[in-house]
């Protein structure tokens, strides 16, 4: 089946209004987004329109239920100018993971990747060509249906925006080893980019900023004796030289950045291990002068490293490193990303 997407293009474009040189992360909009409504049991002709507000009903379920979920994702341009995505079918299979936990109906895989690309090459001027530089593409889907029950809407929106976006530098990370509250539970939505996960992490976060750290790493929400996120990123800790992070379940989200890392790793000679990582490994590490590195994987910022963390009342200072395994892997990964190297796992999509 060819989806057939209807395009309303902008009068004049946004575009001379941007300074590419300095973009902060994901709040400058391109000029078209895609839309497309489930209704009557069924989803809709997929619209690109101008980027623009939508409103809804105050009924909507979405305010009510939080029934919402997202994706996030980038799109490059190499210097032959060539549109390419990442791994973008595991975003579409992911995305499907999401809803089904949620209750919203399931997008096709033609008119999520068909109206992603016909996004992209509406709006391909809007891909940055800078170093570091991408475009954000963030898809979406809530409940438009009514009503104050408490139950599944029957209407729902699904829609594709992107922004521009520059190299993330976030400086030195300092993050607090969460002993209270926790990101997920076992058989709750932590596996699910469901906005409400991002929502619940605010406060905690909030008060880790106001004792002096940037991030939370989270703990498991039994014993918060095992490290499992950090933040909105999995988490990667290096003890001499093997590279640990957790397995996924159903409170860590298998995050394409993580599985990618852990495959280029091994493929470059790095020992790696998939498993339970405890509090007192790290603090003991981190004593003995065994722990090396840590840091956070996802797609906004692709490698985060981490320069310290605090567990109770001490703080741990991570060493400086040359040759960090957080720089090699990240040089690798974005190099795939950009078409800068081959790509022998078949990752890019050429649009
Ligand atoms: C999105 C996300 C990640 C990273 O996933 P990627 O596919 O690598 O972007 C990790 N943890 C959480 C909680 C996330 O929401």
């Amino acid at each position: 089946m060819k989806t057939q997407i209807e395009i309303q293009r902008i009068e004049k474009s946004k575009i001379d209004s941007v300074d590419f040189s300095n973009l902060p992360f994901g709040s400058v909009y391109s000029d078209h987004m895609l839309e497309c409504n489930f209704k009557d049991g069924a989803w809709q002709k997929p619209v690109i329109k101008p980027f623009t507000s939508i409103s809804l009903d105050p009924s909507a379920k979405i305010f009510h239920y939080g029934q919402s979920i997202f994706e996030g994702m980038k799109a490059y341009k190499d210097d032959a100018k060539n549109i390419l995505l990442f791994r973008p079918t595991d975003n579409w299979k992911r995305f499907n993971k999401s809803a089904e936990r949620l209750m919203i109906p399931k997008i096709p895989e033609e008119i999520f990747m068909e109206g992603l690309k016909a996004l992209l090459r509406v709006d391909s001027e809007w891909i940055p060509r800078n170093p570091g530089s991408s475009l954000y593409v963030r898809p979406f889907m809530f409940a438009t249906g009514t009503g104050f029950h408490a139950s599944p809407a029957d209407e729902y929106k699904f829609i594709i925006a992107t922004a521009p976006s520059g190299a993330y530098f976030a400086g030195k990370v300092n993050v607090l080893i969460e002993e209270k509250y926790a990101r997920a539970a076992n058989g709750g939505v932590g596996f699910a980019k469901a906005g409400g996960n991002y929502a619940a992490q605010f406060y905690p976060t909030q008060l880790a900023i106001e004792k002096g750290y940037n991030q939370v790493i989270w703990t498991d929400d039994n014993t918060h004796q095992f490290i499992e996120e950090a933040g909105a990123m999995n988490i990667f800790v290096r003890i001499n030289d093997t590279l640990i992070t957790s397995p996924t379940s159903d409170r860590i989200l298998d995050g394409i950045t993580r599985k990618s890392i852990l495959q280029i790793a091994e493929d470059e000679g790095i020992q790696t291990e998939v498993r339970k990582i405890s509090v007192g490994e790290v603090v003991e590490a981190a004593k003995d002068g065994n722990l090396l590195e840590m840091f956070g994987a996802g797609t906004a910022a692709v490698i985060s490293p981490i320069s310290s963390f605090g567990y109770q009342e001490n703080d741990f200072d991570l060493p400086v490193l040359e040759n960090s395994f957080a720089s090699k892997l990240k040089k690798k990964i974005t190099d795939i990303q950009t078409n800068k190297a081959s790509d022998p796992y078949g990752w890019r999509v050429i649009v």
